[in-house]
């Protein structure tokens, strides 16, 4: 099975020389984080990676009504809640340590890549977490969230049903207001991640539900914290709730995180925030939640590309040209190959590439967490590129490493073909990336009077501006740069020529997405390329020649998003639905 290398000069470089993320957090001292990475890293690869087949291979099982988690999930568990892992950036009046988001998106983005389905059970705990912290009453916070920072007991999101998916107005589950003030919640959910499981002593879970007589729609729609056990009045843990998991779903990959059909009957529940203002509440978690989405996608392209790259190191086929790297072997291995190459080259600059912008996105949901209103504008634009971009590219990544590995990455005994099914679901949930497309077409770009995304456009030009004189950086780096970010712009003035035509903008919704994505990615390899050219070393070189080749193989992809973009909605709309 591969193994898993913590990325932790890459991490420090990003963090310290490119982002100077010691100038808005000073406990983010290069010293401090190196050692809390190596310990974070040293977890992933030492004890969630081992983990990994063994999830995808045993899977969840459903026993008694209680699910049972792969050999070794428990004790990994415990070891990552000992060592305070849970509650990094979680608030300390709660018990959690204060860290900045940053530094708990650089712990994650190991744990995903050693193992994506463990580390979802801390990752919608944290989501649910932050729901509640945003909404809850004191005395909300104070009976949930201690318990929830340590992940003595976890968290889910509940809000799907068999027929109400991405239009959530649809859904049905019902709350009845009780004389006690609290609801009683009836209905079904379905795919609930971590919805039930043997490591932790109470389930929590926040439940999308319709307050019998609310208006139909999403503006009808409440949240509801429903937990597995009801909780005393002095915090131990009471009798048992009406809910239970109506059958484990048999999934295509994340095997080890139990996905539950979960049947609420009457269930206890309290209202979190205000009523029938449940999606707004949710949206806390759930923007949380899409860049936690996204940041798996580039950890299984991550992981992916690492097993790759080893394995075209290692198995010998064919010769190089013109002659012979390895004339005393049977032949060379595959990595003299250039289409080879090709495909590691496109893993390594994604991957490189989008570690940058996912800290970068980081450090913007810090300062907007501390007040600073642009950073909120623009992290919330960003938020749907880093979970499509991110989960498109990523899996990408993954289906190009398990063709490295030829017809032994269709074999499972590799491990290639997990990363392929594992990174595959990130473009779903969370939103399916179509729709993550809509909502920056839609709602993200005219936000706020179209400040976040002038914002962005400013910040691109303002470090070109910067640097133009630069000759090292200009040809390579920024003229390219510059040519992508014209092709965003042109999309966006594009979109709003056609405004009263809406089918013309979202016929090219998706397109926008990775034309945006392709503009984040090219603006922070040129920052890196820029912290880079001092260094002499072998990292620095790779990094710049990893940098060029983005610009000159990736980033031209704008000019095809634009000229699809530019071609409306005619030729995706044409054909009758009967001509299907
Ligand atoms: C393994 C797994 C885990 C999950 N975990 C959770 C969880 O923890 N909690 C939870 O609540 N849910 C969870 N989900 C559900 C998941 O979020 C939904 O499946 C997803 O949001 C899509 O909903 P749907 O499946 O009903 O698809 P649909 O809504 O039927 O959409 C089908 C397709 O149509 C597209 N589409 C739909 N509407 C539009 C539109 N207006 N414009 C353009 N395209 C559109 C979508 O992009 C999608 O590709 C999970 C699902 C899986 C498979």
């Amino acid at each position: 099975m591969p193994a898993y290398t913590p990325p932790l000069r890459d991490m420090a470089f990003v963090l310290h020389e490119v982002l100077t993320v010691s100038e808005s957090h000073p406990d983010l001292d290069p010293d401090s984080t190196a050692a809390i990475l190596e310990e974070a890293g040293r977890i992933a690869r030492d004890v969630l990676a081992p983990l990994n087949a063994v999830g995808d291979r045993e899977g969840c099982r459903l026993e008694n009504g209680v699910v049972r988690t792969p050999t070794g999930f428990r004790a990994a568990f415990d070891l990552v809640r000992e060592g305070g892992w849970t509650g990094l950036d979680c608030d300390p009046a709660y018990g959690g340590q204060g860290m900045p988001y940053v530094l708990a998106t650089a712990v994650g983005q190991m744990a995903a890549a050693a193992n994506m389905a463990f580390n979802m059970y801390q990752g919608l705990t944290h989501g649910a977490y932050s729901a509640i912290h945003a909404h809850g009453t004191e005395e909300q916070k104070a009976t949930w969230l201690p318990n929830m920072v340590t992940c003595a007991w976890t968290g889910t999101m509940n809000l799907t049903e068999p027929h109400a998916g991405t239009d959530l107005g649809l859904l049905r589950t019902r709350a009845e207001p009780q004389e006690d003030g609290s609801y009683r919640i009836t209905g079904q959910k379905i795919f609930i991640s971590a919805g039930d499981h043997d490591m932790a002593g109470n389930v929590v879970h926040l439940v999308l539900a319709r307050i019998a007589g609310a208006p139909a729609g999403v503006k009808g729609i409440s949240l509801f914290i429903v937990p597995k056990f009801l909780v005393n009045a002095d915090g131990s843990l009471g009798t048992r709730n009406a809910l239970s998991v109506g059958k484990l779903e048999e999934k295509m990959g994340i095997h080890g995180n139990a996905t539950c059909v979960m049947n609420y009957d009457g269930a206890t529940g309290t209202l979190l925030g205000e009523a029938n203002r449940g999606l707004a509440a949710m949206f806390t978690m759930m923007n949380e939640a899409r860049i936690g989405v996204g940041l798996q996608g580039l950890a299984q392209g991550d992981a992916a590309y690492q097993a790759a790259a080893t394995y075209a190191r290692e198995r010998l086929q064919g010769r190089a040209v013109p002659a012979p790297e390895h004339p005393d072997a049977p032949a060379d291995p595959l990595i003299v190959h250039p289409d080879v190459r090709r495909a590691l080259m496109d893993q390594k600059a994604f991957v490189e590439g989008g570690r940058a912008f996912l800290l970068w996105a980081a450090t913007l949901i810090d300062a907007a967490n501390a007040g600073d209103a642009a950073a909120h504008g623009l992290v919330s634009l960003l938020t749907p590129v880093v979970k499509g971009f991110l989960t498109d590219k990523g899996f990408e990544g993954a289906v190009q490493a398990q063709q490295i590995f030829g017809g032994h990455g269709y074999i499972e005994e590799t491990g290639a073909s997990q990363f392929v099914r594992d990174a595959r679901i990130a473009m779903i949930y969370e939103g399916a990336n179509g729709v993550q497309a809509l909502d920056l077409v839609a709602r993200k770009l005219g936000q706020d009077g179209g400040k976040p995304i002038m914002a962005f456009f400013e910040t691109v030009k303002d470090f070109i501006r910067e640097n133009e004189a630069d000759a090292r950086l200009k040809a390579g780096f920024l003229d390219p740069l510059k040519a992508a970010s014209r092709d965003l712009q042109a999309a966006a003035a594009f979109f709003l020529d056609n405004v009263k035509t809406p089918n013309a903008v979202l016929a090219g919704s998706t397109d926008f997405l990775h034309l945006f994505g392709h503009v984040c990615l090219g603006y922070l390899w040129a920052r890196m390329a820029k912290a880079t050219l001092a260094g002499t070393d072998d990292f620095s070189a790779a990094k710049l020649a990893t940098g060029r080749y983005y610009m000159a193989r990736q980033l031209p992809a704008t000019a095809l998003h634009l000229a699809r973009i530019q071609s409306g909605a005619e030729p995706v709309m044409a054909l009758s639905e009967e001509a299907f």
